[in-house]
């Protein structure tokens, strides 16, 4: 039976040894290569052959959980784009060691972005960060799923360090207060907004 593997690379960005290996990797094991949302899929391969395959996969790619933080897309921010408003890397690099894989009750997406043109589609993840003139917007709750909503704006104006501290807050909170199989959207209608007494 044929299945198929996605995985992440640090903030969904590879390095070409790293992308080298994978290539030999879908080579090897007869499979090939899709782009989704949650990353990149090896596709094609034998079922048989899939924990062979992650066991060989080449230091800091991993493959992607399926209930968890599952999806950190950050694009390249204010030092690569001409259109960017703030840097987006420090916050990716940050949730990345502090949460990415972390397992929760459901999928939690993550997105940020450099400024409001949203390239990485961050109004529709669980959590994004978007970069305005004066600092991260913060939006929770959004979501494609069966029932797509953009999220709910909780914070404006956040330098990188309270956009960190705000991940932190809003991952911990989700993690220890949904119900299973409940998306942070809900929780949040169900709950309220979790930083009204909290100070960034
Ligand atoms: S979201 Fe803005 S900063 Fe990021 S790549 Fe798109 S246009 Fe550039």
């Amino acid at each position: 039976m044929k299945t198929s593997v996605i995985i992440h690379g640090t903030h969904n960005e590879f390095t070409l040894e790293q992308m080298k290996a994978c290539i030999d990797l879908a080579e090897k094991y007869g499979g090939s290569f899709r782009h989704v949302v949650t990353g990149l899929q090896i596709t094609g391969i034998e079922k048989d052959d899939k924990p062979a395959l992650i066991a060989e996969l080449p230091d800091g790619v991993r493959p992607v959980v399926h209930r968890g933080v599952n999806s950190l897309i950050a694009c390249v921010g204010k030092d690569g784009c001409k259109n960017g408003q703030m840097e987006t890397m420090e916050l990716a690099d940050h949730i990345e060691r502090s949460h990415y894989g972390r397992s929760m009750a459901h999928k939690c997406k993550i997105g940020i972005s450099g400024c409001g043109r949203n390239c990485p589609d961050s109004m529709i993840k669980d959590i994004a960060f978007v970069g305005t003139t004066n600092g991260f917007l913060l939006v929770v709750g959004g979501q494609s799923f069966h029932t797509p909503a953009k999220g709910q704006i909780l914070a404006k104006n956040l330098t990188i360090e309270q956009a960190k501290k705000a991940s932190d807050v809003i991952i911990e909170w989700y993690a220890s207060e949904a119900k299973p199989k409940e998306r942070l959207g809900g929780l949040l209608k169900r709950v309220g907004n979790p930083l009204e007494n909290i100070t960034l």
